[in-house]
């Protein structure tokens, strides 16, 4: 099956209507098609063409934008780079990528080698190329890496026909808007940036896009700028609540995924409580961002929803047997948003994906109804003396401490359980960390559940995605 350039046939559709803003600017699709294909012609004068690949260094910045569409014109992949990394964490991925060219904000182009500056890189050029190849839903799109909390980052190979499945997939869930207008915070170098970028041009919406999470600029954009939807961790959640002082949407703010990591309930029943449709949602970068989104009709954030229409989720057990519902086990993922493959990894690629089922190496289980509960990564499980612990069940229940303000559980190895539970915990401001932690988790939890130590930190350590770094946490433990 084949496909054409989503934004040519938004300006043939509607011209005028508005398709991407930034910093005060704003473009229809008519301007987004033109300004994308300046970006094709400069890309043709350099020789990119179908299967090259191009290396970017960048925040969100319309350039992003421009060149993820023209590069799509072309057949050939994006491949965006991690803005938090260093130049020495870059410079394996930018191996492996091996880009044709490399284009990096004008600020980065020295952590970058060979990077020249995106925002100017076409200016030279004055007229658009009218290339728009429509592209073969096996073609690949985008090299994403993953955030690589499980080991060295892996590039997954997304091809155009995932992009459009997770649009079509997520819409039979969430409905049709007739205009939506998508608040863009995640970057655009994480697959839920990206789904949401393609999602607002196969809608013939427009992107809201932002260039860092900032809580005010996107309590405006709320409130001023018409968003409609937007995507959010829970953290950003908390801080866009925490900024409006809980302040009700207005009804023009349709509603909200969170997802990246583990959702808190209670903070989901504060959004209801601001009159903000918050679902929780479950994805990955190897499956182009959902999988599984409560439905807006049944939404109680206990869970993170049933598989989007059209997608497969299975439990499966030690010996591979699939389990039925209420057990727990390994979710695997099938269906046509799952990833090509591991760039340039044979054999990540067949261990990921076997008889069509992506194994996630994320903990779960299903509900009678096919709604899935996250439990934990495989390697955050906690197993002490024979016993699963979940990181996040003994999370919720410190985090409902008045006193606590975050706190992230790891598993430390030890001599005769195996393995404990230890928790760092972040204070309120101002406080110390409080005494009765444990006669506080035992009220709640099982003894073997009670964490073996707790350890006061200022700050959890969070990569680039807002997301625990829990093996910086284990090796603190250790040394501690
Ligand atoms: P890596 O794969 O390199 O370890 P990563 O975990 O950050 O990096 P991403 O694809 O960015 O990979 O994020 C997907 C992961 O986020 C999922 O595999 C899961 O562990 C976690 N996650 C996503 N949604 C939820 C949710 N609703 N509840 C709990 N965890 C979630």
């Amino acid at each position: 099956m084949t496909a054409s350039c989503p934004i040519r046939e938004g300006a043939f559709r509607s011209p005028d209507a508005e398709a991407l803003t930034f910093a005060g600017r704003s473009w229809t699709y008519r301007e987004l098609d033109a300004e994308i294909g300046r970006w094709v012609a400069a890309l043709e004068a350099r020789g990119v063409g179908a299967g090259d690949r191009v290396a970017l260094l960048s925040t969100s910045h319309p350039g992003c934008v421009f060149l993820f569409f023209a590069l799509g014109r072309l057949g050939a992949l994006l491949a965006p780079l991690n803005a938090r990394l260093t130049s020495a964490e870059l410079a394996p991925l930018v191996e492996d990528v091996s880009p044709r060219l490399r284009l990096a904000l004008s600020s980065w182009v020295d952590r970058l080698p060979g990077a020249e500056p995106l925002e100017t890189w076409a200016d030279a050029v004055t007229s658009p190329s009218p290339t728009c190849e429509p592209l073969a839903e096996s073609t690949p799109r985008v090299v994403l890496f993953t955030s690589g909390t499980t080991g060295r980052p892996k590039g997954a190979v997304i091809t155009e026909g995932n992009f459009r499945a997770s649009a079509r997939c997520s819409e039979a869930n969430l409905g049709k808007h007739p205009a939506p207008r998508w608040l863009g915070t995640l970057p655009l170098f994480h697959v839920g940036g990206l789904a949401m970028l393609t999602r607002c041009a196969y809608d013939g919406g427009c992107l809201l896009l932002h260039d860092r999470f900032d809580a005010d600029a996107v309590n405006q954009a709320i409130d001023a700028e018409g968003a409609t939807h937007a995507s959010f961790v829970a953290t950003t959640l908390e801080r866009v609540l925490d900024a409006r002082a809980d302040r009700p949407m207005p009804e023009s703010f349709h509603l909200a995924l969170i997802g990246g990591g583990p959702v808190p309930t209670p903070l989901l029943a504060r959004a209801r409580a601001a009159r903000l449709l918050a679902l929780q949602t479950y994805g990955l970068t190897e499956a182009c961002s959902q999988v599984t989104t409560e439905r807006p009709l049944e939404a109680d954030g206990r869970t993170a929803g049933p598989p989007l229409p059209g997608l497969d989720v299975r439990i499966v057990g030690p010996e591979g047997e699939v389990l039925g519902p209420g057990r727990e086990g390994d979710i695997e993922v099938r269906g046509p948003t799952v990833m090509a493959g591991y760039l340039n990894r044979p054999e990540a690629t067949r261990e990921a994906l076997r008889d069509g089922w992506l194994r996630t190496k994320d903990m779960g289980m299903l509900d009678e109804r096919g709604r899935l509960t996250v439990l934990s990564r495989r390697t955050d499980l906690i197993v002490r003396g024979g016993e699963n612990l979940y990181p996040v069940e003994i999370e919720t229940v410190i985090a409902s401490h008045p006193a606590v303000q975050e706190v992230a559980v790891v598993g430390v190895t030890e001599a005769r359980w195996g393995e404990v539970p230890v928790a760092f915990v972040v204070p309120r401001a101002g406080q110390p960390l409080p005494g009765d932690l444990d006669a506080w988790c035992r009220r709640s939890l099982a003894g073997f559940k009670v964490p073996a130590r707790f350890l006061s930190i200022e700050a959890l350590p969070r990569n680039a995605m807002g997301k625990v770094e829990r093996t910086v946490l284990r090796q603190r433990a250790l040394a501690s």
